[in-house]
């Protein structure tokens, strides 16, 4: 049997080794941390969650939570430890990044099938006829690495950029200002709600124009900036000209830049938010969610931003209720690396011109913790068989993790941008259903039961 390499030991990564151990594959897992570390990681630790603490919603009959349930019909380790370590988030699975990280590292130290090394990657042997590699090295995949993949793809990469939120002590909020509430009471009440009025928005708003934005840093130029043999760049940077922004991601200061209630319609939505002391909406909100198990922080829901830090505690302040915060993470702006998966990849992850060779996680054009996980569960199982010497069948197109490898091998190539997991990638319901069932709620419950019943019989295969 062949061994597994597996490149990254983030989220994709330890997932996938757990999976291959556990079917009986011996398991290398490379990560470089602590001796060289990313722009965002802090820690040595497996599966760090670099931003926010949430894995995103269970609420039943939605696309992450069909997700959680698929990965979690497939003993999904990392959403096991996710489990162990969740926090209150209302209708979301949140969970304590630290506890997270620790439940984890001791499911790969039980592992006897799993070889840890702590080293960088520089080199992919795309010939090595004894190794099954899977490159789970994630969004900020150090240079030398990148460069490997960019002499084994032969084509573009892309980038783009998104923002990390601010952390703020929960010490030093004014719980006189604001107030717990979960919207339209969906779940538990376990966000802390800042509401403004229309003039402390309309000002907040003038201070996000006028601040200072950080400028580009070294890191966010791509590795040297390749170039194709015409001569054009073959890492889609954009290092000094425009910078690309996942639109779901988008820093604060850029979406107020697209009109004055932008943000009142997106991340600060009063809608469904009914203040306990006025009995009303208020005319706009900043929604703060619980970052740890002793509630002693919380993040800024959708406050990602590139702020000169003196900017950003200036403008921060401004909210309502944080008058005098204390912040323990700024907001910040970060590269995102991912390879043109509709040119490159097949739907078992493998690269069409070097099948030895798997990519999961974030750097296959997926976005996103849970969807991370998801991918690194389905390369774990598909890398198992293929040491085995067998052709791994891919998952079900009707499922959520079929649909998101559908979307990522099969998307528009000239617009292929990264995905979360939605009701858009999954297999619609027949025009006939369509037409018989009008409630939103009921087709997805359907397109969820289908899904499931699929996923079962794809898990029933190995
Ligand atoms: C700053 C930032 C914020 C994000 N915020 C969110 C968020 O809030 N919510 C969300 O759902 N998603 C978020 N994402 C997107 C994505 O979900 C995460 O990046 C996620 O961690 C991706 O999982 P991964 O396993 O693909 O990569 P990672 O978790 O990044 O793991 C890759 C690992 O590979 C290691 N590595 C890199 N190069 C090498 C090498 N040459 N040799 C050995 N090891 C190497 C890295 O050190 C890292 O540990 C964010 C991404 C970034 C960059």
């Amino acid at each position: 049997m062949k061994k597994i390499h597996v490149i990254g030991g983030g989220l994709a990564g330890p997932e996938a080794a757990l999976q291959a151990a556990s079917l009986g594959c011996k398991v290398i897992l490379s990560e470089m941390r602590p001796l060289r570390s990313t722009e965002a990681h802090q820690t040595p630790d497996f599966a760090e969650l670099v931003c926010s603490n949430s894995l995103k919603s269970e609420s039943e009959n939605s696309a992450p939570w069909l997700l959680k349930q698929e990965m979690r019909r497939a003993g999904s380790f990392l959403l096991q430890a996710a489990d162990k370590a969740a926090v209150p988030a209302g209708h979301a699975l949140a969970v304590d990044r630290e506890v997270f990280s620790q439940h984890v590292a001791a499911l790969i130290a039980a592992q006897p099938n799993i070889e840890v090394r702590r080293e960088e990657v520089t080199h992919l042997d795309e010939n090595d006829p004894d190794t099954i590699t899977i490159l789970a090295s994630g969004p900020l995949t150090s240079s030398p690495l990148a460069k490997e993949l960019q002499r084994l793809t032969g084509a573009d990469h892309l980038a783009f950029y998104d923002s990390i939120s601010p952390i703020v002590d929960a010490s030093t909020i004014d719980m006189d200002r604001v107030y717990f509430a979960a919207r339209w009471d969906k779940g538990t009440a376990d966000y802390i709600n800042c509401p403004f009025t229309k003039e402390e928005y309309e000002a907040f708003i003038d201070a996000l124009a006028t601040a200072e934005k950080i400028e580009q840093k070294s890191w966010e130029a791509l590795p040297s900036e390749p170039t194709t043999e015409s001569g054009t760049p073959a890492i889609n940077s954009s290092a000094s000209a425009n910078l690309q922004y996942f639109e779901g991601c988008l820093p604060i200061e850029e979406t107020a830049r697209r009109g004055k209630d932008t943000l009142r319609f997106g991340p600060m939505k009063p809608a469904g938010l009914t203040n306990p002391k006025t009995g009303r909406w208020p005319y706009a909100a900043v929604q703060l969610r619980q970052e740890n198990l002793r509630a002693d922080s919380y993040n800024l829901v959708g406050f990602q931003n590139s702020l000169k830090y003196g900017e950003q505690a200036r403008v921060l302040r401004m909210i309502p209720g944080l008058e005098h915060a204390s912040f323990l993470r700024y907001g910040q702006i970060h590269r995102n690396t991912y390879i043109h998966a509709p040119s490159l990849l097949t739907e078992t992850l493998q690269l069409k011109a070097h099948p030895s060779i798997m990519i999961a996680g974030q750097l296959s054009g997926i976005e996103g913790y849970t969807e991370s996980i998801a991918s690194g569960l389905l390369a774990g199982r598909y890398a198992a068989a293929l040491a085995r010497g067998e052709h791994p069948t891919p998952a079900p197109r009707l499922t959520a993790n079929g649909s998101l490898t559908h979307y990522i091998t099969h998307a528009d190539a000239k617009k292929f941008q990264p995905a979360n997991i939605t009701f858009d990638l999954l297999v619609p319901l027949e025009e006939e259903l369509r037409k018989k069932i009008r409630d939103k709620k009921e087709r997805h419950r359907i397109q969820c039961e289908r899904a499931l019943e699929a996923w079962d019989a794809w898990l029933a295969g190995f």
